[in-house]
């Protein structure tokens, strides 16, 4: 069956208050439901923690007719031990980048009110209260599922004792996305992620959102559709090295969807079908190297090198990449390693876009709009570097939705400067509360 119907069919599951509690696709309520609208103004902190690098920002949002935002970031290093050793450990280290970052702007004394970008999927109860439900991607950190983020960053912060932030918020990268790309669009009613990980937020009805009380308005919903498949409905898709990828991954069985698409794992699906031809003498002579045989030798960024439309460029990077591996290609080789490349990658694109006309169907039906015009806000390493990657996606979710006005914006330091939106307007409104 039809994978954008699966699909609709598990979003249904998760928004239905009977069938939530099993559905692996969550709907996560995100407590966001409107876009800025243009009055916000402050200083605000912004961290980013959860796709390929982790940041600082600070944020100045000014309201003087034309919108304005203004920000200053500094990326900090995550060592791996500390990804996947005790989470009071990353949360310290959370805290002692932030530090730094308020020092070295010399706005330590400032109690700034902070937006966090933390891109897991999270169970919320309000918009500064957030339980991670499960690490995903290359996260592992001990003693954080089923915890508040919020207070574990406060921990921290108060063990330190110098200084002092409000934390305001905490949202997805999708909805950080969404949200900055809202500002420049107000079309702008979904939020898309294909980087390290993949993932979609949007704009639901309050009244379908069963597992809330209230009817009236909007409220943006994050899907986690990375977890697309983890109740077995993708079975008949996946193949041999899908379950090799998902058996050595640090959450077997979870995932399973995000392991067909995202960059984490791309390359990794590469090698392993290289090694496979290989064995079977289908490529290289049948000759292994130690390089190819390695886990994680294969780079996702090889592939938007190799799988390019201007096919000698693209060989002449097969077979730079292939000699690193120490390996010693025919053309034959060569054209074969891009052919893989390119059947992985259009792979994704297209999966990618059978879940994102899900949403535009429902999005549609939602509004009973015959031709729906709409923007997607778009963000991640794999949209952003893969350029036949996000020309596949364009053109399929084209195909299959042609009768609506789809637009694609992609975001600038989007899941960042989003948390500080997020903050702006619950800022205003909490100023407009106690008046
Ligand atoms: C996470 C999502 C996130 C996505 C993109 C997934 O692994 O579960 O919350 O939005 O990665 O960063
Ligand atoms: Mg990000």
């Amino acid at each position: 069956m039809d994978v954008s119907i699966r699909f609709r069919r598990e979003m249904d599951k998760g928004l239905c208050r009977d069938t939530n509690p099993t559905a692996a696709v969550k709907m996560l309520p995100t407590y966001v439901r409107s876009t800025p609208d243009g009055t916000e103004q402050g200083e605000f902190l912004a961290l980013d923690l959860g796709g390929s690098n982790f940041r600082v920002l600070l944020v100045k949002v000014m309201a003087d007719g034309e919108q304005k935002v203004e920000m200053e970031n500094q990326i900090y290093a995550i060592p791996e031990h500390l990804m996947r050793g005790s989470g009071s450990e990353l949360f310290d280290h959370i805290a002692d980048c932030l530090a730094n970052f308020l020092e070295k702007l010399g706005i330590k004394d400032k109690k700034l009110p902070l937006g966090f970008t933390f891109s897991f999927p999270c169970q919320q109860t309000k918009l500064d209260e957030s339980v991670l439900v499960s690490w995903t991607k290359g996260f592992k950190a001990s003693g954080v599922e089923g915890k508040d983020v919020v207070s574990l960053l406060k921990k921290s912060i108060k063990k330190r004792g110098d200084f002092d932030i409000d934390i305001l918020a905490v949202i997805n990268d999708t909805v950080g996305t969404m949200m900055t790309c809202g500002y420049d669009d107000h079309h702008c009613e979904i939020g898309l992620i294909v980087g390290t990980g993949t993932n979609a937020c949007y704009m639901e009805q309050m009244r379908n959102l069963e597992v809330l009380d209230g009817d009236e308005g909007r409220m943006c919903v994050n899907t986690e559709w990375g977890a697309f498949g983890d109740d077995g409905v993708l079975e008949d898709l996946r193949t041999d090295f899908d379950r090799e990828i998902d058996a050595g991954s640090l959450n077997p069985g979870k995932q399973l969807f995000e392991k067909m698409i995202s960059g984490m794992y791309m390359g990794e699906l590469v090698r392993l079908i290289l090694v496979r031809m290989t064995k079977e003498r289908l490529l290289f002579q049948g000759k292994t190297t130690a390089e190819l045989l390695t886990t994680g030798s294969f780079n996702t960024s090889y592939i938007y090198a190799i799988d390019n439309d201007r096919d000698e460029e693209g060989l002449a990077s097969a077979e730079k990449v292939l000699r690193g591996l120490s390996l010693d290609p025919s053309v034959e080789d060569c054209i074969a390693t891009q052919r893989v490349c390119q059947i992985v990658s259009t792979r994704a694109a297209h999966l990618c876009a059978a879940t994102l006309v899900a949403v535009l169907r429902q999005i549609r039906d939602n509004k009973a709009a015959e031709k729906l015009r709409t923007t997607i806000g778009v963000d991640g390493s794999v949209y952003k570097n893969h350029q036949e990657f996000s020309r596949r996606l364009h053109k399929m979710v084209r195909r299959l939705v042609p009768d609506c006005d789809v637009r694609f914006l992609q975001s600038q330091c989007g899941s960042g400067k989003g948390a500080a939106m997020v903050t702006a307007v619950a800022y205003r409104l909490a100023a407009q509360q106690a008046e």
